[in-house]
């Protein structure tokens, strides 16, 4: 057979290999992280729908996002260090606990206040969804800190920090 005309395996076919292999691999420890969770009594982060993909790759440290109903995972998650790949995840998963349950998780004088709020009226959600960034990604370790047990920490240069298990920095102010 001679030399093909054009590749076979074009750029588009090649990310859905790359989406696939890292599916295989990044499920199975999001599953653990979801049976941590569910073992302390929060379902929703192995109720939400798994999905990896290239688009939540906005810039270095951009690897995950989560709508509350789904989580995003993308593929170069694969090549992070394993603590940094579980802190990613557990963040993830205190994002969902916190999105799935409106009004209940507030950041107040530098730590997580949970309320017990039944029927929340619209005012309150109101300012719950106007809750600032860092208050939100606050609340996300913060539940996931309290779940595993252990500190998430922040590693990485200036510009491209990303979460770690057991180690790293505090969380930088107005971090995106
Ligand atoms: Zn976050």
């Amino acid at each position: 057979m001679g030399p093909r005309s054009r590749p076979v395996l074009t750029p588009e076919k090649r990310r859905l290999v790359a989406t696939a292999a890292a599916r295989r691999v990044l499920e199975p420890p999001w599953r653990e992280i979801c049976a941590i969770f569910e073992a302390a009594g929060y379902d929703a982060p192995g109720r939400a729908k798994f999905t990896v993909t290239t688009d939540v790759r906005e810039g270095c440290r951009h690897f995950a996002a989560t709508t509350g109903d789904e989580v995003m995972f993308a593929p170069q998650m694969v090549d992070l260090p394993f603590d940094s790949c579980a802190g990613i995840m557990a963040h993830e998963a205190g994002h969902v606990v916190d999105l799935t349950a409106p009004c209940r998780y507030w950041w107040q004088g530098g730590e997580l206040v949970e309320a017990h709020v039944v029927d929340p009226p619209s005012r309150l959600i109101g300012r719950w969804n106007a809750r600032p960034h860092d208050d939100v990604e606050r609340i996300a370790d913060a539940i996931a800190m309290m779940v595993v047990g252990v500190k998430i920490g922040y590693v990485g240069s200036p510009g491209c920090v990303v979460q770690a298990l057991g180690r790293g920095r505090r969380r930088p102010k107005d971090l995106r």
